[in-house]
Protein backbone atom coordinates (compact mmCIF):
# COMPACT_ATOMS: atom_id res chain seq x y z
CA UNK A 1 0.00 0.00 0.00
CA UNK A 2 1.14 3.48 -0.89
CA UNK A 3 2.39 5.51 2.22
CA UNK A 4 1.33 9.44 2.84
CA UNK A 5 3.32 10.70 5.28
CA UNK A 6 1.72 14.37 5.84
CA UNK A 7 4.39 17.34 7.48
CA UNK A 8 1.90 19.44 9.80
CA UNK A 9 -1.01 19.28 11.58
CA UNK A 10 -3.12 22.16 10.91
CA UNK A 11 -6.20 22.49 9.29
CA UNK A 12 -4.14 21.98 5.81
CA UNK A 13 -1.98 18.85 7.00
CA UNK A 14 -5.17 17.43 8.39
CA UNK A 15 -7.36 17.95 6.02
CA UNK A 16 -4.93 15.97 3.37
CA UNK A 17 -4.32 12.95 5.58
CA UNK A 18 -8.30 12.67 6.05
CA UNK A 19 -8.40 12.43 2.43
CA UNK A 20 -5.44 10.03 2.27
CA UNK A 21 -7.16 7.67 4.83
CA UNK A 22 -10.64 7.86 2.64
CA UNK A 23 -8.61 7.45 -0.39
CA UNK A 24 -7.51 3.95 1.43
CA UNK A 25 -3.66 5.21 1.73
CA UNK A 26 -1.70 4.17 4.86
CA UNK A 27 -1.44 7.41 6.69
CA UNK A 28 0.84 9.07 9.03
CA UNK A 29 0.88 12.92 10.18
CA UNK A 30 3.76 14.20 11.84
CA UNK A 31 4.10 17.81 13.32
CA UNK A 32 7.29 19.25 14.81
CA UNK A 33 5.25 21.22 17.25
CA UNK A 34 2.20 20.48 19.51
CA UNK A 35 -1.00 19.68 16.99
CA UNK A 36 -3.84 21.46 18.60
CA UNK A 37 -6.87 19.30 20.23
CA UNK A 38 -9.38 19.72 17.59
CA UNK A 39 -6.99 18.43 14.72
CA UNK A 40 -6.28 15.44 17.08
CA UNK A 41 -9.88 14.66 17.33
CA UNK A 42 -10.07 14.48 13.81
CA UNK A 43 -6.89 12.38 13.18
CA UNK A 44 -8.23 10.15 15.93
CA UNK A 45 -11.69 9.65 15.42
CA UNK A 46 -10.72 8.80 11.51
CA UNK A 47 -7.84 6.50 13.17
CA UNK A 48 -4.98 7.90 11.60
CA UNK A 49 -1.80 7.19 13.40
CA UNK A 50 -0.39 10.97 14.18
CA UNK A 51 2.53 12.39 16.27
CA UNK A 52 3.63 16.06 17.92
CA UNK A 53 6.41 18.06 18.97
CA UNK A 54 9.01 16.43 17.08
CA UNK A 55 9.62 14.02 14.11
CA UNK A 56 10.38 9.88 13.87
CA UNK A 57 12.81 10.00 10.82
CA UNK A 58 12.63 6.26 9.84
CA UNK A 59 8.37 6.88 9.38
CA UNK A 60 8.76 9.50 7.14
CA UNK A 61 11.38 8.87 5.17
CA UNK A 62 9.93 5.50 4.31
CA UNK A 63 7.51 7.76 2.58
CA UNK A 64 6.35 7.10 -0.98
CA UNK A 65 4.88 10.52 -0.99
CA UNK A 66 5.34 13.79 1.26
CA UNK A 67 2.72 16.41 1.93
CA UNK A 68 3.92 19.57 2.84
CA UNK A 69 2.16 22.14 5.14
CA UNK A 70 2.24 25.40 3.44
CA UNK A 71 4.30 27.15 6.85
CA UNK A 72 7.00 24.37 6.73
CA UNK A 73 10.02 25.84 4.74
CA UNK A 74 11.79 23.49 2.50
CA UNK A 75 15.08 24.47 4.62
CA UNK A 76 14.17 22.28 7.39
CA UNK A 77 16.14 19.23 8.14
CA UNK A 78 13.78 16.72 7.46
CA UNK A 79 12.54 18.44 4.14
CA UNK A 80 16.33 18.00 2.93
CA UNK A 81 16.44 14.61 3.80
CA UNK A 82 13.44 13.70 2.29
CA UNK A 83 14.72 15.08 -1.05
CA UNK A 84 18.12 13.38 -0.66
CA UNK A 85 15.96 10.33 -1.13
CA UNK A 86 14.28 11.27 -3.58
CA UNK A 87 10.74 11.02 -2.06
CA UNK A 88 8.15 13.53 -4.01
CA UNK A 89 6.78 16.36 -2.28
CA UNK A 90 3.36 17.92 -2.63
CA UNK A 91 1.28 20.37 -1.25
CA UNK A 92 -2.52 19.50 0.10
CA UNK A 93 -3.83 21.30 -3.25
CA UNK A 94 -1.73 19.23 -5.65
CA UNK A 95 -3.25 16.14 -3.42
CA UNK A 96 -6.88 17.16 -3.01
CA UNK A 97 -7.03 18.00 -6.94
CA UNK A 98 -6.14 14.29 -7.54
CA UNK A 99 -8.99 13.07 -6.29
CA UNK A 100 -11.71 16.10 -7.33
CA UNK A 101 -13.36 17.00 -10.78
CA UNK A 102 -14.84 20.16 -9.10
CA UNK A 103 -14.52 23.45 -10.90
CA UNK A 104 -11.48 25.36 -9.59
CA UNK A 105 -11.31 29.14 -9.15
CA UNK A 106 -7.43 30.11 -7.91
CA UNK A 107 -6.48 33.56 -6.03
CA UNK A 108 -3.03 34.25 -5.80
CA UNK A 109 -0.65 37.20 -5.65
CA UNK A 110 0.90 39.35 -2.96
CA UNK A 111 -1.85 41.16 -1.47
CA UNK A 112 -5.60 40.90 -2.07
CA UNK A 113 -6.04 37.83 -1.50
CA UNK A 114 -8.40 37.04 1.33
CA UNK A 115 -10.64 40.13 -0.47
CA UNK A 116 -10.31 38.99 -3.74
CA UNK A 117 -11.22 35.36 -3.18
CA UNK A 118 -14.02 36.03 -0.26
CA UNK A 119 -15.75 38.59 -2.94
CA UNK A 120 -15.57 35.68 -5.72
CA UNK A 121 -17.25 33.57 -3.31
CA UNK A 122 -19.97 36.20 -2.16
CA UNK A 123 -20.99 36.68 -5.89
CA UNK A 124 -21.31 32.97 -6.63
CA UNK A 125 -23.22 32.45 -3.66
CA UNK A 126 -25.08 35.53 -4.34
CA UNK A 127 -25.47 33.40 -7.92
CA UNK A 128 -26.94 30.44 -6.53
CA UNK A 129 -23.82 28.61 -7.01
CA UNK A 130 -22.78 25.53 -4.84
CA UNK A 131 -18.95 27.57 -4.24
CA UNK A 132 -17.33 27.13 -1.29
CA UNK A 133 -14.32 28.87 -0.42
CA UNK A 134 -10.78 26.80 0.21
CA UNK A 135 -6.89 27.15 0.44
CA UNK A 136 -5.37 29.53 3.02
CA UNK A 137 -9.53 30.72 4.12
CA UNK A 138 -12.05 28.62 5.95
CA UNK A 139 -12.16 24.94 5.59
CA UNK A 140 -9.27 22.94 4.06
CA UNK A 141 -9.63 21.94 0.18
CA UNK A 142 -8.86 17.97 0.80
CA UNK A 143 -10.96 17.68 3.66
CA UNK A 144 -13.86 19.39 1.69
CA UNK A 145 -12.73 17.06 -1.01
CA UNK A 146 -13.06 13.86 1.47
CA UNK A 147 -16.09 14.85 3.38
CA UNK A 148 -17.94 17.79 2.45
CA UNK A 149 -17.73 18.49 -1.79
CA UNK A 150 -19.07 21.54 -3.51
CA UNK A 151 -19.26 21.95 -7.25
CA UNK A 152 -16.88 24.62 -7.25
CA UNK A 153 -14.12 25.85 -4.97
CA UNK A 154 -12.72 29.29 -4.78
CA UNK A 155 -9.31 28.55 -3.71
CA UNK A 156 -6.65 31.11 -1.74
CA UNK A 157 -3.43 30.22 -2.93
CA UNK A 158 -0.05 31.54 -1.55
CA UNK A 159 3.43 31.31 -3.05
CA UNK A 160 4.29 28.11 -0.49
CA UNK A 161 0.87 26.61 -1.42
CA UNK A 162 1.82 27.15 -5.10
CA UNK A 163 5.79 25.77 -4.79
CA UNK A 164 4.80 22.29 -4.38
CA UNK A 165 2.01 22.09 -7.27
CA UNK A 166 2.86 20.25 -9.97
CA UNK A 167 -0.26 18.85 -11.99
CA UNK A 168 -2.60 20.75 -10.65
CA UNK A 169 -5.26 22.49 -12.92
CA UNK A 170 -6.90 25.68 -12.20
CA UNK A 171 -10.38 26.31 -14.68
CA UNK A 172 -9.65 29.93 -13.77
CA UNK A 173 -6.49 31.34 -12.24
CA UNK A 174 -6.20 34.95 -10.85
CA UNK A 175 -2.72 36.68 -10.25
CA UNK A 176 -3.53 39.98 -8.90
CA UNK A 177 0.15 41.85 -8.64
CA UNK A 178 3.28 40.66 -7.64
CA UNK A 179 5.24 42.59 -5.18
CA UNK A 180 8.62 41.79 -2.93
CA UNK A 181 7.58 39.55 -0.16
CA UNK A 182 8.59 36.52 1.95
CA UNK A 183 11.74 36.77 -0.15
CA UNK A 184 13.64 34.90 3.17
CA UNK A 185 12.08 32.02 1.52
CA UNK A 186 13.18 32.63 -2.04
CA UNK A 187 16.64 33.16 -1.41
CA UNK A 188 16.23 36.80 -1.49
CA UNK A 189 15.28 36.34 -5.25
CA UNK A 190 12.50 38.47 -6.54
CA UNK A 191 12.81 36.06 -9.60
CA UNK A 192 12.06 32.54 -7.59
CA UNK A 193 8.64 34.22 -6.15
CA UNK A 194 7.67 35.52 -8.99
CA UNK A 195 7.89 31.97 -10.51
CA UNK A 196 6.32 30.50 -7.83
CA UNK A 197 3.55 32.84 -8.20
CA UNK A 198 2.74 31.96 -12.29
CA UNK A 199 2.46 28.26 -10.99
CA UNK A 200 -0.95 29.03 -11.56
CA UNK A 201 -1.20 29.10 -14.80
CA UNK A 202 0.48 25.80 -15.32
CA UNK A 203 -1.89 23.08 -17.01
CA UNK A 204 -4.31 25.87 -18.07
CA UNK A 205 -5.79 25.66 -21.37
CA UNK A 206 -7.10 27.79 -24.14
CA UNK A 207 -10.64 27.03 -22.37
CA UNK A 208 -9.64 28.24 -18.76
CA UNK A 209 -9.33 32.16 -18.14
CA UNK A 210 -6.57 33.89 -16.96
CA UNK A 211 -7.15 36.68 -14.72
CA UNK A 212 -4.33 38.57 -13.87
CA UNK A 213 -3.52 43.36 -13.37
CA UNK A 214 -1.88 44.56 -16.43
CA UNK A 215 -0.67 47.46 -14.88
CA UNK A 216 2.05 45.36 -12.80
CA UNK A 217 5.02 45.82 -14.48
CA UNK A 218 6.45 42.51 -13.02
CA UNK A 219 3.59 41.02 -14.21
CA UNK A 220 3.41 42.37 -17.64
CA UNK A 221 7.40 41.33 -18.34
CA UNK A 222 7.00 37.76 -17.15
CA UNK A 223 3.55 37.63 -19.53
CA UNK A 224 5.71 38.71 -22.40
CA UNK A 225 8.70 36.17 -21.54
CA UNK A 226 6.06 33.22 -21.39
CA UNK A 227 3.52 33.71 -24.08
CA UNK A 228 6.56 33.54 -26.68
CA UNK A 229 7.57 30.47 -25.49
CA UNK A 230 4.28 29.22 -25.21
CA UNK A 231 4.11 28.81 -21.49
CA UNK A 232 1.02 30.34 -20.73
CA UNK A 233 -1.89 28.70 -22.32
CA UNK A 234 -5.08 30.20 -20.98
CA UNK A 235 -7.46 32.66 -22.64
CA UNK A 236 -5.87 35.90 -20.96
CA UNK A 237 -8.21 38.34 -19.39
CA UNK A 238 -6.43 41.29 -18.14
CA UNK A 239 -7.68 43.79 -16.27
CA UNK A 240 -6.29 47.79 -15.30
CA UNK A 241 -6.71 51.32 -15.30
CA UNK A 242 -7.79 50.58 -18.95
CA UNK A 243 -10.97 49.37 -17.75
CA UNK A 244 -12.16 52.70 -15.53
CA UNK A 245 -13.35 55.62 -17.45
CA UNK A 246 -14.31 58.57 -15.36
CA UNK A 247 -14.69 56.59 -12.20
CA UNK A 248 -16.90 53.85 -13.35
CA UNK A 249 -15.84 50.34 -14.18
CA UNK A 250 -16.80 49.01 -17.78
CA UNK A 251 -16.75 45.52 -18.99
CA UNK A 252 -17.82 44.52 -22.56
CA UNK A 253 -18.06 41.06 -22.79
CA UNK A 254 -20.05 38.26 -24.17
CA UNK A 255 -22.61 40.43 -25.87
CA UNK A 256 -23.53 42.90 -22.79
CA UNK A 257 -21.34 45.92 -20.83
CA UNK A 258 -21.25 45.45 -17.47
CA UNK A 259 -20.43 48.98 -15.59
CA UNK A 260 -20.30 49.98 -11.93
CA UNK A 261 -19.43 53.58 -10.40
CA UNK A 262 -16.79 53.01 -8.20
CA UNK A 263 -18.64 55.15 -5.36
CA UNK A 264 -20.79 52.55 -5.30
CA UNK A 265 -18.35 49.90 -4.10
CA UNK A 266 -18.41 49.47 -0.32
CA UNK A 267 -14.72 48.17 -0.34
CA UNK A 268 -12.96 51.60 -0.80
CA UNK A 269 -9.48 51.83 -2.09
CA UNK A 270 -7.99 51.59 -5.31
CA UNK A 271 -6.67 48.79 -4.42
CA UNK A 272 -10.36 47.16 -3.41
CA UNK A 273 -11.35 48.92 -7.33
CA UNK A 274 -8.69 46.33 -8.78
CA UNK A 275 -10.22 43.16 -6.72
CA UNK A 276 -13.24 43.75 -7.50
CA UNK A 277 -11.94 43.81 -11.17
CA UNK A 278 -10.82 40.51 -11.24
CA UNK A 279 -13.95 38.86 -9.03
CA UNK A 280 -16.10 40.40 -12.23
CA UNK A 281 -13.75 38.88 -14.99
CA UNK A 282 -14.14 35.65 -12.81
CA UNK A 283 -17.96 35.92 -12.54
CA UNK A 284 -18.09 36.76 -16.20
CA UNK A 285 -16.60 34.29 -17.07
CA UNK A 286 -18.80 31.78 -15.27
CA UNK A 287 -21.97 34.12 -17.53
CA UNK A 288 -23.06 34.67 -14.27
CA UNK A 289 -25.74 37.65 -14.56
CA UNK A 290 -24.54 41.87 -14.44
CA UNK A 291 -27.21 42.48 -12.22
CA UNK A 292 -26.38 39.25 -9.70
CA UNK A 293 -23.06 40.25 -10.15
CA UNK A 294 -23.49 44.04 -9.44
CA UNK A 295 -26.03 43.28 -6.24
CA UNK A 296 -23.05 41.04 -5.19
CA UNK A 297 -20.62 43.89 -5.21
CA UNK A 298 -22.69 46.71 -3.39
CA UNK A 299 -23.88 44.25 -0.77
CA UNK A 300 -19.91 43.07 0.38
CA UNK A 301 -18.57 44.03 3.36
CA UNK A 302 -14.84 44.44 3.84
CA UNK A 303 -13.35 41.66 5.05
CA UNK A 304 -11.89 41.35 9.06
CA UNK A 305 -8.55 43.45 9.48
CA UNK A 306 -8.58 44.60 5.68
CA UNK A 307 -9.40 48.69 6.31
CA UNK A 308 -12.31 47.90 8.30
CA UNK A 309 -13.83 50.67 9.93
CA UNK A 310 -13.85 50.44 13.99
CA UNK A 311 -15.45 53.51 15.33
CA UNK A 312 -16.32 56.96 15.20
CA UNK A 313 -14.88 58.48 18.35
CA UNK A 314 -15.25 62.43 18.88
CA UNK A 315 -14.69 63.14 15.16
CA UNK A 316 -12.03 60.63 14.99
CA UNK A 317 -12.24 57.73 12.42
CA UNK A 318 -10.72 54.10 13.61
CA UNK A 319 -9.50 52.10 10.63
CA UNK A 320 -8.28 48.64 11.41
CA UNK A 321 -5.97 47.58 8.94
CA UNK A 322 -3.97 44.42 10.90
CA UNK A 323 -3.13 42.24 7.90
CA UNK A 324 -1.41 45.46 6.18
CA UNK A 325 1.84 42.74 6.97
CA UNK A 326 3.93 44.67 3.99
CA UNK A 327 4.16 48.06 2.79
CA UNK A 328 2.54 47.44 -0.53
CA UNK A 329 -0.78 47.33 0.81
CA UNK A 330 -0.13 50.45 3.78
CA UNK A 331 0.64 51.98 0.55
CA UNK A 332 -2.96 51.36 -0.60
CA UNK A 333 -4.23 51.99 2.76
CA UNK A 334 -2.77 55.41 2.75
CA UNK A 335 -3.62 56.33 -0.80
CA UNK A 336 -7.29 55.52 0.25
CA UNK A 337 -6.95 57.97 3.27
CA UNK A 338 -9.37 61.13 2.57
CA UNK A 339 -8.81 62.83 5.72
CA UNK A 340 -5.57 63.49 7.59
CA UNK A 341 -4.53 60.09 9.34
CA UNK A 342 -2.54 59.42 12.38
CA UNK A 343 -0.34 56.32 11.28
CA UNK A 344 -0.33 53.04 14.02
CA UNK A 345 3.07 50.62 12.00
CA UNK A 346 5.79 48.77 13.27
CA UNK A 347 6.45 44.84 14.18
CA UNK A 348 8.55 42.14 13.08
CA UNK A 349 10.29 43.64 9.23
CA UNK A 350 10.08 41.78 6.90
CA UNK A 351 13.59 43.64 4.87
CA UNK A 352 11.05 46.63 4.67
CA UNK A 353 11.80 49.14 2.02
CA UNK A 354 9.71 52.39 3.44
CA UNK A 355 10.62 54.49 0.20
CA UNK A 356 7.37 53.15 -1.40
CA UNK A 357 5.34 54.98 1.25
CA UNK A 358 6.97 58.06 2.28
CA UNK A 359 5.87 60.43 -0.15
CA UNK A 360 1.92 59.68 1.35
CA UNK A 361 3.44 59.81 4.85
CA UNK A 362 4.48 62.93 4.02
CA UNK A 363 1.56 64.14 2.11
CA UNK A 364 -1.15 62.31 4.34
CA UNK A 365 0.39 61.72 8.19
CA UNK A 366 0.95 64.40 10.79
CA UNK A 367 1.53 61.35 13.46
CA UNK A 368 2.96 58.08 13.59
CA UNK A 369 3.03 55.66 16.12
CA UNK A 370 5.52 52.92 16.15
CA UNK A 371 4.25 49.50 17.90
CA UNK A 372 6.92 47.18 18.05
CA UNK A 373 10.18 45.96 20.35
CA UNK A 374 12.55 47.18 18.00
CA UNK A 375 11.49 50.33 16.49
CA UNK A 376 15.35 51.60 15.62
CA UNK A 377 14.40 50.90 11.48
CA UNK A 378 11.34 53.11 11.64
CA UNK A 379 12.99 55.99 13.22
CA UNK A 380 16.17 55.36 10.83
CA UNK A 381 14.13 55.74 8.16
CA UNK A 382 11.03 58.33 9.35
CA UNK A 383 12.77 60.50 12.07
CA UNK A 384 12.06 64.23 11.25
CA UNK A 385 10.08 63.19 8.29
CA UNK A 386 6.98 63.78 9.89
CA UNK A 387 5.70 66.16 13.08
CA UNK A 388 5.09 63.87 15.80
CA UNK A 389 6.33 60.46 16.16
CA UNK A 390 5.81 57.96 19.67
CA UNK A 391 6.76 54.53 20.24
CA UNK A 392 5.02 51.85 22.03
CA UNK A 393 5.18 48.21 23.22
CA UNK A 394 1.62 47.55 23.63
CA UNK A 395 -1.69 48.13 21.68
CA UNK A 396 -2.80 49.67 24.31
CA UNK A 397 -0.37 52.07 24.59
CA UNK A 398 -0.52 53.11 21.08
CA UNK A 399 -4.00 53.28 20.80
CA UNK A 400 -3.66 55.87 23.62
CA UNK A 401 -0.54 57.78 21.97
CA UNK A 402 -2.35 58.01 18.61
CA UNK A 403 -5.88 59.37 20.35
CA UNK A 404 -3.68 62.26 21.72
CA UNK A 405 -2.17 63.10 18.19
CA UNK A 406 -5.46 62.65 16.11
CA UNK A 407 -7.62 65.93 15.65
CA UNK A 408 -11.19 66.20 14.82
CA UNK A 409 -11.48 65.01 11.33
CA UNK A 410 -8.64 62.69 11.33
CA UNK A 411 -8.20 58.54 10.49
CA UNK A 412 -6.06 56.58 13.10
CA UNK A 413 -4.70 53.75 11.00
CA UNK A 414 -3.45 50.66 12.29
CA UNK A 415 -1.61 49.51 8.73
CA UNK A 416 1.67 48.13 9.98
CA UNK A 417 3.47 47.17 7.30
CA UNK A 418 5.02 44.26 9.18
CA UNK A 419 4.53 40.95 10.72
CA UNK A 420 3.44 40.81 14.01
CA UNK A 421 4.98 38.22 15.77
CA UNK A 422 6.87 40.23 18.45
CA UNK A 423 3.87 41.47 20.42
CA UNK A 424 1.13 39.48 19.31
CA UNK A 425 -0.23 35.86 18.21
CA UNK A 426 -0.99 37.12 14.59
CA UNK A 427 -2.38 39.26 12.75
CA UNK A 428 -5.92 38.37 13.93
CA UNK A 429 -4.58 38.99 17.33
CA UNK A 430 -3.46 42.25 16.64
CA UNK A 431 -5.97 43.59 15.21
CA UNK A 432 -8.74 42.28 17.88
CA UNK A 433 -6.68 44.37 20.49
CA UNK A 434 -6.93 47.54 18.27
CA UNK A 435 -10.55 47.07 18.12
CA UNK A 436 -10.80 46.49 22.10
CA UNK A 437 -8.74 49.00 22.54
CA UNK A 438 -10.80 51.27 20.22
CA UNK A 439 -13.93 50.49 21.70
CA UNK A 440 -13.12 51.11 25.58
CA UNK A 441 -12.44 54.80 24.08
CA UNK A 442 -16.18 55.22 24.13
CA UNK A 443 -17.16 53.84 27.51
P1 LIG B 1 -3.80 38.65 1.24
O1 LIG B 1 -4.75 37.54 1.49
O2 LIG B 1 -3.12 38.55 -0.10
O3 LIG B 1 -2.84 38.93 2.35
P2 LIG B 1 -5.87 40.57 1.92
O4 LIG B 1 -7.09 40.68 1.10
O5 LIG B 1 -5.93 39.83 3.21
O6 LIG B 1 -4.70 39.98 1.04
O7 LIG B 1 -5.30 42.03 2.21
C1 LIG B 1 -4.04 42.18 2.86
C2 LIG B 1 -3.66 43.63 2.95
O8 LIG B 1 -3.41 44.14 1.66
C3 LIG B 1 -4.73 44.52 3.55
O9 LIG B 1 -4.06 45.51 4.28
C4 LIG B 1 -5.43 45.11 2.34
O10 LIG B 1 -6.00 46.37 2.62
C5 LIG B 1 -4.29 45.20 1.32
N1 LIG B 1 -4.72 44.91 -0.06
C6 LIG B 1 -5.85 44.28 -0.45
N2 LIG B 1 -5.90 44.17 -1.79
C7 LIG B 1 -4.76 44.72 -2.27
C8 LIG B 1 -4.22 44.91 -3.60
N3 LIG B 1 -4.88 44.50 -4.69
N4 LIG B 1 -3.02 45.54 -3.69
C9 LIG B 1 -2.36 45.97 -2.59
N5 LIG B 1 -2.82 45.83 -1.33
C10 LIG B 1 -4.00 45.21 -1.16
Amino acid sequence: MKKIVVLGGGESGTGAAILAKRAGLDVFLSDASAIKPQYKEMLDSREIRWEENGHTEEEILSADEIIKSPGIPDKVAIIQQAKEKGIPIISEIEFAGRYTRSKMICITGSNGKTTTTTLIHHIFREAGLDASLAGNIGKSLAFQVAEEPHAIYIVELSSFQLDNMYDFHAHTSILLNITPDHLDRYDYKIENYKNSKFRITQNQNPVDGFIYWIDDPLINQEIEYRFIRGQIGATICPFGDKDIDDGVINYDMSGTVFSIPIEELPIKGKHNVYNSMAAILAAKLEHIKDEVIYRALVSFQPVEHRLEPVAEINQVHYINDSKATNVNSCFYALESMKTPVVLILGGTDKGNDYTEIESLVKEKVHALVFLGVDNSKLHAFFDRKVASIADATSMKEAVEKATVFARPGDTVLLSPCCASFDLFKNYEDRGKQFKEYVHQLES
